[in-house]
């Protein structure tokens, strides 16, 4: 059942169902029908055989003949209508009304019982009460009345029903597959969008049907996973061709240097400048293309970060101490504000190292001479923050809420060699969120720029 289809499937429940919910309701009428045909036949032999004792009640010690004088009299029980048969205890019939000779009703003293019960004679159905009588002399009385009406009556509704049921199930399945096809038809024209959809256009969208339903909401939802994927495949596109043409200018650069190079014969100084400047061309591109690869695994799940405790004052005093040579030569005034307690964080030493030394670096590379870079660790029950502080160039308002993006530099018309290659921050940030954390920037232009990390110490 598992592989019909969604139509067949809930056609056939719907069918089941309504199935089981038919026979259960026939079965419980036709359940009803005879309790209530037996109810009232049942009360109408009780009200006959009361009849009857009343009557040979009426004197004490009241002789057969006048009994049976009396029960032909009796207009309530109606001899020539009542089936109706007393014995004596002896076994010898002393009353037997006419309708029992008309209806040659059999001797049925065996069927004594109390209670009432069906007999068949002859496929006549009858319902008969046999009780002993306590008056004197003790009589056993037999009422009896034909039920072959009610019977019939019960046959005919039960043929009703057994041809109305499935009439009814024939025409509530086609009904059902019908109302399923008209449910599910925006489900079919869905997949005929979906199969045009293929990575080179990801731009088609599903069709959203108008009543707010569930294929209403998978349509949005589908529509919505689009979005992410067309996004996310976007960003793939654009970091594939950002990446190539990162690399290709270097090895341009090589390629016509080396070509120059060997163009004719040169002094030795030559060849060793020339080697000494591709040297520091491929480290470059050797660095830049680490930072690709870390970010292509962090966008396959697969750069996984080493958490420990580690000691956030010394991870800022060992940066410091790296960058401060180079803060020197630009003849920056340096400052470094770290409580004086250790600061302990879970979290992946190496990686965080990584966030300062981009931040100071970004900040040691655009400050101008003479101006000034702070760093500061600061630490509270909640969370420790990381600030870098300098009197640089500053960012534009247009380029703040870029610059963490990759291959994003604030000056575009800035070559490779005054700054990186716009990969510093967007690897930053991503391992700040790894860490749970936030990072964010404030900046003037012309004024300085404030870096801020915001690490929460809990987990
Ligand atoms: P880059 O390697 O170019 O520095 P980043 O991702 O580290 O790349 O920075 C992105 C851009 O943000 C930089 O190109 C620069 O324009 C701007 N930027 C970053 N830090 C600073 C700063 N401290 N002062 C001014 N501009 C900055």
């Amino acid at each position: 059942m598992k592989s019909f289809p969604i139509r067949l499937r809930l056609t056939l429940w719907y069918f089941s169902i309504l199935a089981a919910g038919l026979l259960a309701f026939a079965l419980f009428l036709m359940g009803e029908i005879h309790h209530a045909m037996h109810r009232t036949v049942d009360n109408q032999l009780r009200a006959h055989m009361a009849a009857v004792q009343q009557i040979a009640n009426e004197d004490e010690n009241k002789s057969p003949s006048a009994l049976r004088h009396d029960l032909d009299e009796d207009v309530e029980l109606a001899p020539d209508l009542t089936l109706l048969e007393i014995w004596g205890h002896d076994g010898q019939v002393v009353y037997r009304s006419y309708a029992m000779d008309r209806m040659q009703v059999p001797d049925l003293m065996t069927k004594s019982s109390g209670q009432p019960t069906t007999v068949y004679l002859a496929s006549h159905p009858l319902r008969v009460l046999v009780q002993s009588m306590p008056a004197s002399p003790n009589y056993i009385v037999m009422v009896a009345i034909p039920v072959r009406d009610f019977v019939e009556a019960i046959h005919q509704v039960k043929s009703t029903l057994w041809i109305a049921i499935p009439l009814l199930l024939l025409l509530a399945a086609g009904g059902g597959y019908w109302i399923a096809g008209r449910a599910l038809a925006p489900m079919r024209s869905m997949i005929a969008a979906a199969e045009t959809i293929h990575p080179g256009d990801l731009s088609t969208r599903l069709e959203v049907p108008r009543a707010e339903d569930e294929l209403h909401r998978l349509a949005l939802t589908l529509n919505r996973m689009l979005d992410r994927l067309q996004a996310g495949f976007e960003r793939i596109t654009r970091f594939t061709a950002d990446a190539s043409h990162e690399l290709r200018t270097p090895i341009a650069l090589l390629r016509t240097r080396t070509e120059l190079l060997l163009r004719r014969n040169r002094h030795p100084e030559e060849y060793r400048a020339a080697l000494e400047a591709s040297l520091c061309e491929l480290e470059e591109t050797s660095a830049l293309l680490e930072e690709l690869m870390l970010l292509a695994r962090a966008d396959a799940g697969a750069e996984t970060l080493r958490f420990s405790n580690c000691n956030l004052t010394e991870l800022v005093h060992t940066a410091t101490t790296m960058m401060q040579p180079l803060a020197e030569a630009n003849n920056l005034t340096w400052s470094v504000i770290v409580p004086t307690q250790p600061v302990y964080l879970r979290g992946d030493e190496a990686a965080l190292r990584r966030v300062l030394l981009v931040l100071i670096d970004n900040a040691v590379k655009y400050t101008p001479e003479h101006g000034r870079v702070e760093i500061s660790l600061q630490a509270t029950d909640r969370d420790i923050t990381l600030t870098v502080r300098d009197t640089g160039i500053g960012i534009a308002e247009l380029d703040l809420p870029h610059i963490f993006d990759r291959f994003y530099r604030a000056d575009q018309s800035r070559t490779r060699g005054a700054g990186g290659a716009g990969l510093g921050l967007s690897i930053a940030r991503w391992i700040v969120e790894k860490h749970g954390g936030t990072i964010s920037v404030e900046s003037t232009p012309t004024v300085g720029s404030v870096f801020r990390v915001t690490l929460p110490t809990a987990g």
